[in-house]
């Protein structure tokens, strides 16, 4: 029998404060062990919580991004369980009245986008690090990321496949880290998720049971984990056995899921009311003003490319990956096209050249130092054919890197790299280019094309590859008129 994958997400993201959830205590990953940690992270009896403004605001800043209705009134609850690593015996969460209701982010389904519904964003705490591999005998516990804030961001079981649950965290971590909630760091789990799988025979409206595979924070194992998930669930009904709702780990190692524990139900942990924390209210000011100070978003700004820069859509995914990127260009394109310079070119010479740059430097876009006008110039001398993009990339560009101020056409000058605009010259070297082939020319016209790259080649050669290329090609063809093949 057909079967279809169903899965549903729990995606944790880290927020990106200064201080804790609770209290003033550094929020920063790593760090010695237990350095993190004040009198709140370690419950101390007698301490009371104390609400960041910031993660407040960075969850409205999400759920408006997510199309999210912001709750005005939300309320947080103790989850109550026992585990070294929860000095308190209960995480602080959010229950009853999560602070985002709604919403959706789109993924590619075949040819269309699919979108994949969010029930709700919860703020909550995390709780701190079980290490198991430092020492022979003993866990240890590292409270530092103790109280660090949290969204735990809950899907509709809407995803179909693992390509989708992969786009979709794609997608939220260009997201977080674009809008600056969280630095999306998958390796160092500031971006998790808990995935939540059943499969159903292809066709039917029921949902079938499902597992929860807890703490994925790779993309790679998540396919895995999910691949391996779903051949377990089919092999189970096949054989007449039935799915029990539980929630399991994945082995990295072996490549498949084990059973953790049996699924705990809302009612095992107990949540009541946090009676430390008041409600937090947010008015229809704060929130239009969270709203005010947003970004334009990812897709907007990918779609602006395609639309006024012409851009295709590979183009514009790859610098949309980044903000940084994507403002870039946008500051590059906008003073380029006053000039003339296509949004092509400019997106080429930052994908290609710049931003390869930027990475092997450290540096941001922004922090090259030339200015967008020179790098304008310089681009116009390869929209106008005084130079070849290749000349221009491999010898201007480190010569304007290193000369930041000079215009580009002085150094293009200083290094003899303006081509030949002399067509009389250009049309006695295709001349005598094409008199010195004979034969190769006869099979151009008999239909083998592809010599116009040889043809080239030798033009080049002879004007020492100062010959403009379209100019070139042009007067090649005008000079043999190929007769099609029968
Ligand atoms: P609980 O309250 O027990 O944690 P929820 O209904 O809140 O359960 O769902 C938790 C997660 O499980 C959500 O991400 C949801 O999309 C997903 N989920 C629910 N039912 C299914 C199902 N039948 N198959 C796959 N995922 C599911
Ligand atoms: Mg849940």
């Amino acid at each position: 029998m057909a079967y279809e994958t169903v899965i549903g997400l729990e995606v944790h993201v880290q927020l990106a404060t200064q201080s804790k959830a609770f209290c003033r205590d550094s929020a920063a990953f790593g760090g010695a062990p237990n350095t993190h940690t004040g009198v709140i992270s370690l419950a101390h009896p007698g301490t009371l919580p104390r609400l960041n403004k910031t993660a407040v605001q960075y969850a409205v800043r999400l759920g408006l991004s997510l199309g999210c209705r912001i709750n005005r009134r939300s309320t947080f609850d103790r989850k109550n369980y026992f585990y070294a690593d929860l000095p308190k015996g209960f995480q602080t969460t959010q229950d009853a009245n999560p602070i985002c209701i709604g919403g959706s982010l789109q993924v590619k389904r075949g040819d269309a986008l699919a979108p994949i519904r969010l029930h709700h964003i919860h703020l909550e705490e995390d709780a701190g690090k079980s290490l198991h591999d430092q020492d022979p005998h003993d866990s240890l516990i590292d409270l530092n990321r103790a109280g660090v804030p949290l969204l735990e961001i809950v899907t509709e079981p809407d995803f179909r496949s693992a390509e989708e649950v992969s786009q979709f965290m794609e997608s939220m971590r260009r997201l977080v880290r674009w809008i600056g909630v969280s630095d999306g760091n998958m390796e160092e789990g500031s971006l998790r998720c808990d995935v939540n799988i059943s499969i159903r025979p292809e066709g039917s409206e029921t949902f079938g049971t499902r597992c929860e595979i807890k703490n994925m924070n790779s993309m790679r194992f998540a396919r895995r984990a999910i691949a391996y998930e779903v051949e377990r669930q089919i092999k189970v009904l096949e054989s007449g056995g039935r799915i029990e709702q539980e929630t399991r780990g994945f082995d990295p190692q072996s490549g498949e899921t084990y059973s953790l524990r049996e699924k705990e139900n809302a009612h095992d942990y107990r949540y009541f009311p946090e009676p430390d924390l008041p409600p937090v209210l947010l008015s229809e000011d704060y929130i239009a003003q969270v709203a005010h100070a947003l970004p334009e978003l990812p897709e907007a700004a990918q779609a602006r490319m395609q639309s006024m820069y012409e851009l295709n859509v590979q183009d514009a995914q790859t610098l949309c990956n980044e903000r940084s990127a994507a403002e870039y260009f946008f500051l590059l394109a906008e003073n380029a096209q006053k000039a003339g310079v296509s949004g092509k070119l400019c997106a080429n010479f930052i994908i290609n050249q710049l931003l390869p740059w930027s990475a092997g430097k450290h540096l941001q876009l922004s922090e090259s130092p030339v200015r967008v006008e020179n790098w304008t110039a310089m681009l116009t001398l390869i929209e106008k054919g005084a130079i070849s993009a290749s000349a221009c990339y491999q010898r201007l560009l480190p010569a304007l890197l290193d000369n930041p101020e000079t215009p580009p056409q002085t150094l293009a000058e200083q290094l003899n790299l303006l081509q030949d605009q002399d067509s009389d010259a250009l049309s006695s070297a295709v001349a005598a280019v094409l008199a010195k082939y004979p034969e190769k020319v006869a099979e151009y016209k008999k239909g083998k094309k592809g010599l116009i790259g040889f043809f080239m080649g030798e033009v080049m050669k002879a004007s020492k590859g100062k010959a403009n290329p379209q100019e070139a090609t042009k007067m090649i063809e005008a000079h043999i008129t190929p007769t099609p093949n029968p």
